[in-house]
């Protein structure tokens, strides 16, 4: 029964779309000059109708004229370019355009007043019944009205009342729509308004907040059915997170290949959230491992190698920037490994050797223990211990194997150290600004300044108690961050560190791998551009990549 209904429903809303969309070419018919441009805009990845679209018209031969015209709440358009002299009816006084979008609720009327003077604007449906009125003093020239809509889908009449003239149109509303009516939409002049006689080619945007556009180049010398696939800005971008710790829960058996409750990391979720490449930290606790932490490490990557080979048809290990670039373009998920803490080498030249051949292109130079050639910030010498001379052999070792030198962790008088030792750009992968939070573990901004003088890049961190010392972080706190190093050095020298499934707590809104849209939205509603984000998640680092790792 409720199944019937319900197909009743679905019946009755097509016949009456059905017998719109019907009346619409009939009335199309009545104007022969006009050219009908109409489609759906959709997500490249969904395939669904995207609400809130919209497209922009501009005259190739013209690019100041230029028209918008928005999509319903399902992706769908249609507008007709008229021609200059259609909808006249009074020599003095004409409404253009008065059904640009039968899809749209809100109609643009405009209209053109030799002398300034009141006009009054009714709106009636089918019936006669007046929906809508208002009147407006407008100055001389031309104005744009626009009617949002109200009520339910039907055919409506614009009058239009001018120094005692009236002029009728006809519009079409697919949709129940509870609109706000009629509003002076802006009472600039409109003297770019494209015509079909006055354009022969022009371009059409598809648009979208969140989304690339996308342009293609049409003529008006035929009406124009289109599809516009629209790809996210999300999507769109290279993301590298350089910081990561779901090894450390891999070695005690965590499966990555599925879709877990626990942890912040997974197959899934990474590809949920867009992660193109990831950084993975091969740490090892300087207490539990007193005396092998190497042995552990080794442990560490036959456990990724088992889950490499489990799920290779998705998931690969990258060790250039080459390889980056071959698996982002067929779309594969991608691991750097890399190495959090010098402890793991043990001293030893060979064994940073071995991790060099087996893939590992950053090591994070200390972690919270000093090892007996680097100082960490954590420990009480850090502003007066750096590197001692076999310290300086691992920096220059490094450098000729091409691995990238991560300052994360790492103290101050170490840090000096190493950019005086090193011919390459460093990086600091997991970090924030010490201004902004005053703690060990963030950068002061001489030291931000100094990496970004060598070409380096800081990955900014989610860790909340680095972020701010309030009680919970958002993302509007990792956004202060990025912007105060924005601010410090440029848009070049920032990249993301996540440290997902390294910490405790979470920012909100950043609570897994899964969630990186939710700080591309936020970047690009703070106004970033599709360019900065694209610097922001991977541009930035792939420069210092291709610089060090040859
Ligand atoms: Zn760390």
């Amino acid at each position: 029964m409720i199944v019937l209904i319900f197909s009743k429903i679905i019946y009755f809303v097509c016949v009456r779309k059905i017998i719109l969309i019907l009346i619409l070419i009939i009335t199309a018919q009545l104007y022969p000059q006009s050219v009908t441009i109409s489609g759906v805009i959709r997500d490249k990845q969904t395939g669904s109708g995207l609400d809130s679209a919209y497209l922009i018209l501009i005259n190739k031969n013209n690019l100041a004229q230029r028209d918008t015209f928005f999509a319903n709440q399902s992706g769908f358009f249609s507008f007709i370019l008229a021609s200059q002299n259609e909808g006249q009816p009074i020599k003095d006084f004409y409404i253009s355009n008065p059904y640009p979008n039968p899809f749209n609720p809100s109609v643009n009327i405009e209209v053109y007043l030799p002398s300034s003077d009141a006009v009054t604007v009714e709106v009636y449906n089918l019936l006669g019944k007046l929906i809508d009125q208002k009147t407006f003093i407008l100055s001389q020239g031309r104005h744009r009205i626009s009617y949002d809509g109200k009520g339910s889908a039907g055919i409506y009449f614009i009058v239009i009342k001018y120094k005692g003239k009236t002029s009728v149109k006809k519009i079409v509303q697919l949709d129940y729509v509870d609109g706000s009516g009629l509003k002076i939409f802006s009472n600039q002049n409109f003297t770019t308004k494209i015509y079909k006689n006055t354009i022969t080619s022009f371009y059409l945007i598809a648009s979208r907040f969140l989304y690339v556009h996308d342009t293609i180049e049409i003529d008006n010398s035929q009406n124009h059915q289109l599809i516009f696939n629209l790809e996210t800005v999300h999507s769109y971008v290279t993301l590298i997170d350089l910081h990561n710790d779901v090894l450390e829960k891999v070695v005690q058996g965590y499966d990555i290949g599925i879709l877990n409750s626990i942890n912040h990391s997974d197959l899934p979720r990474f590809y949920k959230g867009g992660v193109d490449v990831q950084f993975m930290a091969l740490w090892v606790s300087p207490t539990s491992y007193p005396n092998n932490p190497f042995q552990q490490t080794l442990k560490m990557i036959d456990s990724f190698k088992v889950q490499l080979n489990k799920y290779n048809s998705i998931f690969a290990q990258a060790r250039s920037s080459r390889e980056i670039d071959s698996l982002t373009k067929i779309r594969k998920f991608a691991a750097v490994l890399c190495v959090e803490g010098g402890h793991a080498i043990e001293d030893n030249l060979q064994k940073l050797d071995s991790l060099y051949n087996l893939g590992v292109r950053y090591l994070t130079i200390t972690w919270n223990n000093s090892t007996s050639w680097a100082t960490s910030a954590q420990d009480p010498q850090a502003s007066t211990k750096g590197l001692s001379e076999f310290g300086r052999q691992v920096i220059r070792r490094m450098d000729s194997l091409g691995m990238i030198i991560d300052v994360s962790h790492v103290g101050p008088k170490t840090i000096d150290d190493i950019l005086e030792t090193t011919n390459n750009p460093i990086i600091a992968s997991h970090s924030g600004a010490r201004t902004l939070r005053n703690h060990y573990r963030n950068l002061t901004d001489q030291q931000i300044i100094k990496i970004a003088q060598k070409g380096g890049v800081i990955g900014v961190i989610f860790y909340p108690p680095y972020l701010t010392s309030a009680s919970t972080a958002n993302i509007s706190h990792v956004i202060a961050h990025i912007e105060h190093i924005k601010n410090l050095v440029g848009i070049d020298y920032i990249a993301l560190g996540s440290d997902f499934d390294g910490i405790e707590r979470v920012v909100v809104g950043l609570e897994d791998v899964s969630k990186f849209p939710n700080l591309t939205e936020a970047l690009l509603r703070r106004g970033y551009s599709i360019s900065d984000i694209r610097k922001i998640y991977g541009e930035n680092f792939l420069r210092v990549f291709r610089q060090v790792c040859k």
